[in-house]
C-alpha cells in the first residue's frame, strides 16, 4: 500500500517491509516474513517498476521478522543485502536473539501476531548466507541514499535510516507504534528489546532530525514529528510517578 509518494509498504502494519523508489530504482527496507515475497510484484507494479529494478535490501537490524524473504531475494535476484556490522552475525543466524522473553503480553494481539507469522512462513526463515555491513553515519549508495544513524538497544546494531529526499525516517524497532505482544499503539519501546535503557538513551541520536514520516518495523506511520515520537517513547518508558 502507498505510504507517501515513492514509498510503499508490504503488510497491514503488524510486520512492515518498505519500498522506496528513486529515479526508477528501488530499495527495500526490511524483508518482513518470507511470504511477503509474493506481494513484491504487485507493490513494484504500483510504482511502475518490476523486480529487476530492486537494487538493494537494507536491514534496520538482524531480527528474524525483518530478515523474511532476504535470502531468497539475494539468491534468486542477486540483490545485495546489508545491515549494521554489530548485527551481521544475528542476521546470519549465528548468534541467539539477545532479547530475553516476551515481556508483558495480552493473548489476543499475541495470537494475531503469531498467526500472521505462521501464515507467512515466519516460523521457518531461511538463514541469510551473505550480508554486507555498514557503519554509523554512512550514506548508503543505494536508491534513496539513506543515511545511517545507529541506535543500539533493541539490538546492538539497530540502525535508523534517514531518507531525506522522501522526508522519511525508517526506525526499525528503535521505535514501535504498535506492540505485537500487547496491542498497545503509539510510539513506544518495541517488544523483544535487548536493552531498554540503552534503547531509550539512543533516541537522543535522532533528535533534531526532520521527517514527515517516521516509519517503524511494527505499526502505522507516525506523522507527528520525530521530536514528539521520542518524547512519547520516553514518557511511556518512564511514566511520571505520582
Ligand atoms: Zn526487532
Ligand atoms: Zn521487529
Amino acid at each position: 500500500m502507498e505510504i507517501a509518494s515513492g514509498i510503499r509498504r508490504i503488510g497491514q502494519g503488524m510486520i512492515n517491509s518498505y519500498l522506496i523508489e528513486e529515479a526508477g530504482a528501488v530499495t527495500i527496507i526490511d524483508a518482513g516474513v518470507p511470504g511477503y515475497y509474493g506481494d513484491l510484484p504487485a507493490e513494484l507494479a504500483a510504482l511502475g517498476r518490476s523486480i529487476g529494478d530492486v537494487k538493494a535490501l537494507v536491514l534496520t537490524h538482524g531480527h528474524s521478522d525483518h530478515i523474511g524473504f532476504a535470502e531468497r531475494l539475494r539468491k534468486e535476484r542477486k540483490v545485495p543485502v546489508s545491515v549494521h556490522g554489530a548485527d551481521a552475525a544475528l542476521a546470519r543466524g549465528e548468534v541467539p536473539n539477545p532479547a530475553k522473553g516476551f515481556g508483558p503480553t495480552r493473548i489476543r494481539p499475541l495470537i494475531e501476531f503469531l498467526w500472521l507469522t505462521m501464515r507467512k512462513g515466519g516460523l521457518r526463515i531461511p538463514r541469510l548466507v551473505e550480508v554486507s555491513t555498514f557503519g554509523d553515519g554512512a550514506t548508503l549508495d543505494v536508491p534513496g541514499a539513506p543515511r545511517v544513524i545507529v541506535v543500539p538497544g533493541h539490538t546492538p546494531g539497530s540502525a535508523a535510516l534517514h531518507v531525506v529526499g522522501r522526508s522519511a525516517l525508517f526506525v526499525g524497532d528503535a521505535i514501535a507504534t504498535y506492540a505485537v505482544t500487547t496491542g498497545a499503539s503509539g510510539p513506544q519501546v518495541a517488544p523483544f528489546t535487548a536493552d531498554r535503557d540503552q534503547a531509550v538513551a539512543s533516541l537522543a541520536r535522532l533528535e533534531g532530525l526532520e521527517a514527515t514520516y517516521v516509519l517503524p518495523g511494527h505499526g502505522q506511520p507516525w506523522t507527528g514529528g520525530v521530536a514528539e515520537a521520542i518524547r512519547l517513547v520516553r514518557s511511556s518508558a518512564n511514566p511520571p510517578k505520582g
